[in-house]
This record gives structure tokens, sequence and C-alpha cells, in this order.
């Protein structure tokens, strides 16, 4: 037998902080609070990194303990990112939209040693039941003008904490498998359930995303992650920055297209990643004359995720010279499966059709579509099936520390025939032989009419091409002789200046008679959940509450 020859090097985000002062030491990450914009170096960051690391290990904490935090995307934030896994500790990153009780209920699962909180969220933190095992709270003034916490309460400074702190010098010996870090799954169609990074899992995911047919993120880029740190680790792009040496940006707390304008001018951004509520604030922004389009010249990638994109808004961005690099992921994901990418041998006219697919299963992420009697559908583009995932960054697992194992969550997963573990992710799509896949909806979005299934998001994707739509939300409404039908809700584009439009009209012009929705009804603007998509949950209890005649 012959045994392989390679070392051993342990994939942990140790790597990251040791690359970034070693090759990358002069590139920056700015963060914008408001219009201040303060820029640091790769190096500084890494210092800084150990300092906080020399205080985690020196104030007693341990290998497995985890550390929380209650942060916007900031300077101490990516600081913590790397710090806290690299000591052997576990990050839980809170998402700061949250209600006082949902935190509790997760801090009351992760039992954090420390928590680091920024203090303008005092309010919240004083809502907050923390666990007895949580003795040490940090508060972070980001913007270093906020008033610091009450001055009787037993919250230290991180400023005051760095200055006083000894920097680590050696890292401890951490294996891959250990965990990294702990996210909680947005809850937008049922109840929040964590998932455990490992360091593997993590670095892996960071090294899938430069590929050049995924994000393609390299050196020369500067990434201006939008999307919250909290939600999956921002989606991945902090730590496949720091890998590549890509410049990072950080807008605090802010996605309002007048700071991202800012930044992505002051920054000279050229990547820069979010939900598509906000890419359709930015352009219909640009389109009101709100937001100067030069200010987006720098701009060459979006990669957009979270939820489907609209056709208005890949081609509104192509007409700026931007392109839309269209992702799906989740959480348990870590989060990004499939990314778009124009493969060899793809004529203009398809891919005009598949740039609006997320594409294909990035290399290491197995990605299969079962039908309801358990087999692969045929992979024609059209037959539809549950979409599920394997691969070395798919949890197999949900975190769930009341269970014997510290596990849960099996009636999501399948084992197939060779063992191998596969997520049940809750999307229906199709795909085809090059791999490209297409997200039909979530299953349980799907509207059942009449025995035929209707796509919400087809029909949301229909309406966002009329010029007066600014977003546009479709749920399913019982009906007595059709079982459901759609009803739609729409908001306008800000100062529409004609009347309410006729968008029944224009989707019979479009499809089918029996796709149209009986009614769209327009808001004037969606509910969003906690990570900044439209929140579907919100609207069918609207529906349910004010029925449709
Ligand atoms: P939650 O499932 O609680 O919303 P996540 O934030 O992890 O938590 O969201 C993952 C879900 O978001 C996916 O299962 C899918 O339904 C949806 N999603 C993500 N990307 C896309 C996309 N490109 N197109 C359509 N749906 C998407």
């Amino acid at each position: 037998m012959i045994v392989s020859t390679m070392q051993e090097g342990a994939l942990t985000t140790q790597l990251l902080v040791d690359r970034m002062t070693s090759i990358h030491a002069h590139k920056r990450v700015f963060v914008g609070v408001d219009r201040d914009i303060s820029p640091r170096t790769f190096a500084e960051t890494a210092a800084r990194t150990r300092r906080v690391a020399g205080w985690m290990l020196a104030s007693g904490l341990r290998e497995g303990d985890c550390v929380a935090t209650l942060l916007w995307n900031c300077h101490e934030h990516l600081e913590l990112f790397l710090a806290v896994p690299s000591v052997g500790c576990v990050l839980h990153t809170i998402n700061t939209r949250l209600s006082a009780e949902t935190i509790n209920a997760m801090l009351a699962e992760t039992r954090p040693r420390a928590l680091f909180v920024d203090v303008g969220m005092a309010q919240l933190f004083e809502a907050l039941t923390l666990p007895a095992e949580t003795t040490m709270v940090v508060g972070v003034s980001p913007s270093g003008t906020r008033p610091a916490m009450a001055s009787d309460s037993p919250v230290l400074d991180y400023t005051t904490v760095m200055a006083a702190a000894t920097p680590l010098t050696r890292w401890p010996m951490l294996k891959e498998q250990q965990a990294c870090a702990i996210c909680y799954t947005s809850g937008t169609s049922g109840k929040s359930k964590g998932v455990v990074y490992s360091h593997r899992s993590a670095i892996l995911h960071a090294i899938a995303m430069l590929g050049v047919d995924a994000i393609a993120m390299s050196e020369k880029d500067v990434c201006f992650p939008i999307v919250p740190m909290f939600h999956a680790l921002g989606w991945g792009f902090p730590y496949a920055a720091c890998m590549s040496g890509a410049e990072l940006v950080f807008s605090y707390r802010n996605s309002d297209p007048a700071s991202i304008a800012h930044l992505v001018h002051t920054c000279d951004v050229t990547l820069a990643t979010a939900v598509p509520t906000v890419w359709s604030g930015v352009l219909d922004a640009v389109r009101r004359g709100d937001v100067n389009e030069t200010d987006l010249k720098s701009l060459r990638r979006l990669p957009i995720g979270g939820a489907a994109v609209s056709e208005d808004l890949v081609s509104g961005f192509e007409a700026m010279g931007i392109s839309v690099q269209h992702c799906w992921g989740m959480t348990e994901v870590s989060p990004l499966g499939l990314v778009s990418s124009r493969r060899a041998g793809v004529s203009d006219e398809e891919w005009r059709a598949l740039r609006m697919t997320p594409g294909m299963p990035l290399p290491g992420c197995e990605l299969r579509v079962i039908s309801e009697q358990g087999h692969e559908v045929p992979r024609d583009g059209r037959s539809p099936g549950e979409l599920q995932a394997s691969g070395p960054w798919v949890t197999g697992a949900y975190f769930d520390p009341a269970s014997s194992d510290g596990h849960s969550g099996a009636g999501s997963f399948v084992t197939d025939g060779r063992g191998q573990a596969w997520l049940k992710t809750g999307d229906v799509a199709t795909w085809d032989t090059r791999g490209y896949v297409r997200i039909v909806d979530r299953a349980k979005d799907l509207i059942k009419s009449g025995g035929e299934w209707i796509s919400s998001i087809e029909l949301e994707s229909a309406l966002c091409t009329h010029p007066a739509v600014s977003e546009a939300a479709v749920v399913p409404i019982p009906d007595s002789h059709w079982q459901e039908r759609p009803l739609a809700y729409v908001s306008l584009v800000r100062d529409w200046p004609g009347q309410e439009p006729d968008l029944k009209g224009f989707l019979a012009a479009r499809l089918p008679k029996w796709q149209v929705p009986d009614r769209v009804i327009v808001l004037l603007e969606l509910p969003k959940g906690a990570t900044g998509k439209i929140d579907k949950r919100r609207l069918r209890q609207l529906a349910a509450s004010a029925p449709v005649a």
C-alpha cells in the first residue's frame, strides 16, 4: 500500500492572520461610520487580532469556550472574527436586528463566556438575560464618539482592554475539525437553528470562493461585504478577502444607497455583496438621480444572493457595466453552494436565460435534485425536485445542546446508499447536464393552484420588470375552488409619477392566465426580516388577517 507523503498542516483561521502579515501587510481595511472612513492596514489588523487574542487567553478563556458578538460591520468585528477561533474559542455572531427574546433563547443555547457588544446597542443589551457563564462583557465603540455604557456598568471597554493586553506571539495548536463559529439560520420559514462551522469548513469555503468560476476574488479586488457580518459570517467574504489579499470595506450598520455609493466611490470598490433588496434600492436611487452613476464606476461584480434576483436588477446593473454574480446559499452551506458563471460554449442567447440562474455548484460542494419519489430528476432543466447538498462545508446536523450528542435535525438530512449525508434544503430546483441549477421556489412558497404549481419567484421576477415596481413578493392564499391562489404584494419606486399601474394586465400579457394573481396589493414598503430579505412569513400573516374577497 502506498501512503501519502504530504504534510498534515491544519486548515485554521490562524493561517489567515499569518498571511495578512507575511504577504498582504500593506493592504487596507476601511470602515465607514456615517461619513468618516477609518483605514487600517492588514498588518495593523493582524497585530490588533493578536492583542485581543492575548487578552482572551489572559482572561481565562479556553479552547471550546463560546465568545459572542453583538456588533455591526467594523474593525473590531473583523479582529474578533480572526482572534476568537484562532485561540480555539467558538465565535457566535448574533444578529443585531433580532428581538431580545430571540437573542436570549440563542444565548441560552450557546452560553458564551464573553460578549462583545456595540455600545450603541445599550437598550437591547439591557433587555438581555445573560447566562451565568457570561462573566465578561466588552463594550465596543466603532465610531469612537458614542458614550460608553453607564459608568456604573460592569462592562469593560474594548480600547482599554486592548491598551492593557499583551499580544499573543504563538498560536495554540488547533485541529482543523474543531468548532470555529456558530451562526443561526435567518428563520425566514421557521425557528432559527444553529449551525456550527469548523475551521476546515470555513477555510475550504474561502478557498472555493476565490476560484475564477466562483467569486474570483483576488488580490486586485476591493471587496465590500454590505451583508452583515453576523449573517453566515458575512457570507464568507471577510475570510476570503483576508486569504486573497483583497482590500476590505465595511459600512458599519449602513446599507442605504447614499452610504454605499460614498464608500464605493471613495475606496474604489470592485466587488460588493448584499441581498437583492439592497441592490434594488441602489438601482432605484440611480434611476431617480439620488445617486450619481459615476460614483459606482469602479464596481465590476456584484455577488447577489439570499433570495432570487430579477431580470430588471441584472440588466439594470449590466447597463452600467457591472455584472451580477447570482449566488445561491444558505447558512447550512457556509453559505455558498452555487455561483453563476458563463461556461465555455454557452451562446449569447442561452446566457441571457442562464445568467438569471445561480449557476453551477462550487467545486467541493455536491448538489443533486430529488423527486418526491426519492429519485434524481432528469437533468433536463425542466423537471423540478428538492435541491440537496453534501460536502465539507455543508452542515450534517443542527446545534442542539439539549440533546444527548449536541445535535438534532434528523428529518433535514438523508443518507444515500454509500453512506453519504445530504442536507435537504427545502428549495425546489431544476438542473441540466452542464450543472446549471435554477431555483424554482422554496417548497413552502410554491403555490399549488388547481393541481398545477406556480413559482412565486417567476411571478415576482415578472412584476419587477414593470418600471413602476420596486419590489414584489407573492404568497399563496387558500382558495375553495383552486386550493391555493397567488396573492402579490408590491412596493412602487419612490416618486412614481403616474397612477397605480395595471399590474394584473401587465402580467396577463406575459404569463398564462391561470398564473396571474387575483389581486396585486401595493404597500408603501414590503416587510423585511432580520437579514434584509423580504419577510414572506409576515406577508402570509397579513394575507390571513385581511382575507382578499
Ligand atoms: P433562512 O432559510 O432562514 O432564510 P438563510 O438566510 O440561510 O436562512 O436563507 C437560505 C435560503 O434563502 C435558501 O434556502 C433559499 O430558499 C433562499 N435563497 C438563497 N439564495 C437564493 C437565490 N439565489 N435564489 C432563490 N432563493 C435563494
